[in-house]
């Protein structure tokens, strides 16, 4: 596949020999997005050194005094020392809120030795991401083992009940700008933010938002996006560097100094569930 810009139109040849062309072409091509890459190869996606585990458990499958310890309708938290877990209710398989079927969602972040991770029991590495159900188990041992020995017992029960644990690499990735001429990057094929503000997903509707603005205000395609990428480049690159700075504590490699000094500053539980999520300042 290949895209570029041209003054008239934007062309997109694809793979099947098929020629396109068109006013804009929009990239939401997400996180390992081949359209950034052919725009802007020197930037890559940086891995910040941890993972995060996930999985959901079925409400009623949790014993009552875990249920009623994690408080259902909150937002829990529990922080060893350079990790965290957080859990909190999510709609259960019909899209349903009844206690009965909801479900509960937990995230953990660990420092771990990636390439390993993502290589299955018959020696193949998945360098884009492992499947969940090709986890070896061994590697879903220890991350029980490692759940009984560090968490609360309700955040441990919760973590050996969920039915199929996946991880996420977690990346950090900035683009200097996110348009170029009749072609714009949008979502996470632009701006790859720590999962810590929760923000992913408004980012790529905010960034939808503010193209359709863009293009509504200006009927001047190339000006249009230019606009779209001057307003939406700093939100990003704010994103993105607020999620690095809450994220610091978690890494076993601190990189500089504005590191260390986020790691210090967002180290106390208050400081992680007073920004954790939190997305006003943006
Ligand atoms: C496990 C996990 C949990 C998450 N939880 C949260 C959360 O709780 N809250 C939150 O805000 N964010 C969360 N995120 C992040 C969120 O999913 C992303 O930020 C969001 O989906 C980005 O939207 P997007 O449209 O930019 O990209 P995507 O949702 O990744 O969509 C990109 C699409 O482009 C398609 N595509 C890629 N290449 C091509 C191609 N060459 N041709 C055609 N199609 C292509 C892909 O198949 C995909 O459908 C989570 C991510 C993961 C992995």
């Amino acid at each position: 596949m290949s895209v570029e810009d041209g003054p008239d139109y934007a062309t997109v040849s694809l793979r099947d020999g098929s020629v396109h062309q068109a006013d804009m072409v929009i990239a939401a091509d997400g996180f390992r997005s081949e359209v950034r890459g052919r725009l802007l190869p020197e930037v890559k996606l940086e891995y910040v050194g941890y993972i995060a585990w996930r999985g959901l458990v079925d409400e009623m499958s949790l014993s009552e005094p875990t249920r009623d310890a994690l408080l259902f309708e909150k937002f829990a938290f529990w922080l060893p020392p350079h990790e965290q877990i957080l859990g909190y209710p999510v709609a259960g398989q019909s899209n349903s809120t009844m206690p009965s079927e909801r479900r509960y969602n937990r995230a953990t972040s660990e420092d771990v030795d990636l390439p390993d991770l993502l290589t299955d029991a018959t020696g193949k590495r998945w360098i884009g991401g492992i499947p969940p159900t090709l986890i070896r188990p061994d590697v879903l041992a220890d991350m029980e083992e490692a759940a009984n020995t560090l968490l609360a017992p309700q955040f441990a029960e919760v973590v050996t009940k969920a039915k199929q644990a996946l991880f996420q690499p977690i990346f950090d990735l900035e683009v200097p700008k996110m348009a170029f001429g009749r072609i714009a990057l949008l979502g996470d094929a632009a701006f790859v933010a720590r999962p810590h503000c929760g923000m992913d997903v408004i980012k790529a509707a905010g960034d939808a938002m503010a193209l359709t603005a863009a293009l509504t205000s200006d009927s001047d395609v190339r000006r249009a996006l230019a606009e779209y990428s001057r307003v939406r480049t700093q939100v990003g690159a704010a994103i993105v560097q607020h999620a690095r700075h809450l994220g610091a504590y978690m890494q076993a490699q601190l990189r500089n100094e504005t590191d260390r000094v986020m790691a210090e500053r967002y180290r106390t539980p208050e400081a992680v569930m007073r920004e954790t999520a939190v997305s006003a300042r943006f």
